[in-house]
């Protein structure tokens, strides 16, 4: 950062400060209790002075990102009292002097705990796990205590998301990526859907800069003719509604940029045919007991004025989503000369507010829907068993991915032939039901009884499904059930069972080989000699090693053999010098910035020039060319890899994998050439073909390395693998073909 004087208003800031905390409090007081305003100003007291030196990378005093926290936990959570205080101190023991006992001293063994869930651990972290997973790992093991945990990290979260603009294009690309990997799934399994909604939009501002603006920027445009749209669109709507005599309240918006990029992906269309860019929503204020009623009078009044399409008609007023989300969803025809589907949104205020805030708000009407609640706690319990079944093995990056796994999944609701109400998660089997009944259950369980009807172990359960499960005693857990089970429970148990059943063969496998190796002249079964050998057969750990042996999987002669190598592999180690591996990003960072003295982008990857220095190449997977924003990823085995940001592999990299990623950028003197691979789409023409050919290999002088076409139904489509130096050269190639007469679209491949 340039060392520049700035001349910073104090007293200005000051100001500042006391009036977003002001704004906070005001927002604040309807949910406040007796005792909460006295201590909401100790802890905004405490935040302010522990952070008082401390700016924010946009030079902005750092107590501004805790009062937003906590304004986020207010407004647009619905957060109270402790949950404020927490939002304000959030930072505090990661980044100041201030400890965990101060604060339980001052506010409370609550408050503490919730603030251990949200202070990051530092360290080293075993190879194959992130710093971020160990914290998202911890973070959820004070969830299952308390919810605020995550409610509020979340906020800081969306906080973060907010001001991401002033930090570094590295930065920027690692935390979209965990956000879009982790808190946007949890944010909508929470029901929190505008927060879910704005984290992906910034998301994709930040990974696809490009698509982001142009979508806006068309939205921007089109934004009179779509309001004058919506508004002869709602006027019979609510002249209607004045008839039915319901206070309401009409809302007409366009979805997230996001949503409208994935429809434009999904389908392949242009802009202008995307025909629900938006929803029009009704809410309206009722009580109660009138909801469902009032709802459906609404329905069919809007589909006495427009025509409904039958196959868009959703229901979540019987049937509440798992998330909690209630509404009636219907899709009709506008009338006018060019008619249009436009999503017709039926619910009540606090429907509404539900839809918006997610379980906080929940909890606020709580008490009468036991179905959100059980789905709610099932899924809690989920995470639960989870956390309790992993153990050293487990990788914390393993634990979030089968966390991450529940997030998206819907509920079924099964029931026991007793009439008790069970929640699976959608795709579970008898089997899965039998292990949630009871862990013996599960284990003995030889079939069971769906709707009175014999089915097999693996038979996919449906809602409303009865089910009773028979056992035997001499049944038990086998591998392949492993094969067809989907909770995390049943998994869990299951593998149990076989670890425990492993253990014999574990200690005869390791008495075999120690006795083996012993004859071979080897008189220690050491853990270097284990190591060797568990590298030697390619087996994950130890136990596996000699369970294999003990098993007969791996015959004692084999141990010969690796010996033989192992002496041979010695005497060639001994010839060369050790290399070190290159698998230590920092160390890699620092031999750049070495490399490249005080140049500019000195700690990134050179791409062109750094060659006979480093170990990488192009990634197969998204073919970058110069010009492509890029990334570096050091793998394990095969160097560095350079990833196009908009590579499908990208968010997943970034996430779990964020202390790997090395910047890159492209050398700007050497001229290189890379593979491009686009595919074209055209109406099948008679000299289509020899057009593209002409111009690419004539007129731009490029080559071909590769072409095929296939024609069908009059649409051709060729791929056409081209050698470019960089993207200018490819954007002019296809503005050139797109130009050509019956060409549809051109695409890159990733
Ligand atoms: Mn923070």
């Amino acid at each position: 950062m340039p060392v520049e004087a700035i001349a910073i208003d104090l007293q200005q800031e000051r100001k500042e400060i006391l009036k977003r905390y002001r704004k906070l409090l005001s927002s604040a007081k309807p949910y406040l209790q007796e005792n909460d305003s006295k201590l909401i100003k100790q802890a905004f007291m405490m935040s302010m002075d522990a952070h008082k030196d401390m700016r924010r990378k946009s030079g902005e005093p750092y107590i501004y990102h805790p009062i937003a926290v906590a304004q986020i936990c207010v407004e647009e959570i619905g957060l109270g009292g402790t949950s404020i205080i927490c939002a304000l101190l959030h930072d505090v023991v990661e980044d100041t002097e201030i400890t965990l006992e101060q604060i339980e001293e001052k506010f409370g063994k609550k408050v503490a705990k919730i603030i251990d869930g949200l202070t990051k651990i530092s360290g080293v972290f075993e190879h194959g796990s992130s710093q971020q997973a160990e914290n998202f790992r911890k973070m959820l093991l004070t969830l299952s205590d308390d919810i605020r945990v995550i409610l509020i990290k979340l906020a800081d979260r969306l906080h973060n998301m907010r001001t991401l603009g002033s930090m570094a294009r590295d930065k920027q690309l690692k935390i979209s990526s965990e956000t879009f990997y982790l808190y946007a799934p949890l944010a909508h399994r929470l029901g929190l859907h505008a927060i879910k909604s704005e984290l992906e939009d910034l998301c994709l501002k930040y990974t696809e800069p490009e698509v982001y603006k142009d979508i806006a920027k068309k939205l921007k445009e089109t934004k009179t003719s779509r309001e004058k749209f919506i508004q002869n669109f709602i006027k019979p709507i609510d002249k209607g509604l004045q008839d039915l005599g319901f206070k309401h309240l009409i809302k007409g918006r366009p979805k997230s940029i996001y949503s409208i990029y994935n429809k434009l992906k999904k389908n392949n269309v242009p802009f202008d045919e995307i025909y629900d860019l938006f929803a029009v929503r009704v809410i309206l204020d009722v009580p109660k007991e009138q909801e469902k009623g009032a709802c459906w009078a609404v329905y069919s009044m809007v589909t006495d004025h427009y025509k409904p399409n039958p196959e868009r008609l959703k229901d979540w007023i019987s049937t509440p989503k798992s998330n909690g989300y209630e509404s009636l969803h219907t899709t009709v025809m506008s009338s006018g000369k060019k008619g249009r589907w436009v999503e017709v949104q039926i619910r009540t205020t606090r429907m509404d507010e539900i839809a918006e805030k997610g379980f906080a708000a929940h909890w606020k009407y709580k008490g009468n829907d036991t179905r959100t609640n059980k789905a709610f706690e099932s899924w809690l319990s989920q995470v639960r068993e989870a956390l309790d079944s992993s153990d050293k093995t487990t990788s914390a990056v393993e634990l979030v991915d089968s966390i991450r796994s529940t997030l998206y999944n819907d509920e079924i609701f099964v029931y026991t032939p007793k009439g008790k109400l069970i929640v699976l998660k959608d795709g579970a089997t008898a089997l899965d039901f039998a292990f949630e009944i009871h862990t013996e259950v599960g284990a003995r369980c030889i079939g069971a009884k769906v709707n009175n009807r014999l089915v097999p172990l693996g038979y996919k359960l449906k809602t409303g499904d009865m089910i009773e499960c028979m056992t035997s005693n001499k049944q038990k857990p086998s591998e392949d059930w492993l094969n067809f089970v989907a909770t995390t429970k049943a998994k869990s148990r299951i593998k149990d069972y076989i670890k425990e059943a492993n253990k014999q063969h574990i200690v005869i496998g390791r008495d075999m080989v120690e006795h083996r190796l012993k004859i071979l002249g080897i008189n220690l079964l050491s853990l270097e000699v284990t190591n060797q050998l568990r590298a030697y057969f390619n087996v994950k750990d130890a136990n596996d090693l000699f369970y294999r042996f003990g098993k007969g999987y791996i015959q004692l002669d084999e141990l010969k053999k690796w010996k033989l190598d192992r002496e041979a592999h010695e005497r060639k180690q001994a010839a060369k010098t050790i290399q070190e591996p290159l698998t230590n990003t920092k160390n890699l960072v620092k031999e750049l910035k070495k490399l490249h003295g005080d140049r500019k982008d000195a700690d990134a990857i050179l791409i062109g020039e750094d060659m006979d220095k480093l170990d990488y190449t192009l990634a197969k997977c998204c073919n970058p060319i110069a010009g492509d924003d890029v990334f570096g990823f050091v793998t394990i085995n095969e160097g560095i890899k350079i990833h196009r940001t908009s590579c499908s592999n990208a968010p997943e990299l970034l996430s779990r994998h964020g202390d790997r990623v090395l910047k890159a950028v492209w050398a700007s003197k050497v001229q290189m050439s890379f593979t491009a691979h686009l595919i074209v789409r055209g109406t099948d023409r008679m000299g289509l073909m020899n057009d593209i050919t002409r111009i690419t290999s004539q007129e731009l002088q490029v080559n071909i390395q590769n072409l095929s076409i296939e024609v069908r139904e009059g649409i051709f489509e060729g791929k056409i693998a081209l050698i470019v130096n960089n993207t200018e050269h490819l954007d002019q190639l296809i503005q050139k073909l797109e130009a050509v007469n019956g060409m549809v679209e051109i695409i890159r491949e990733s």
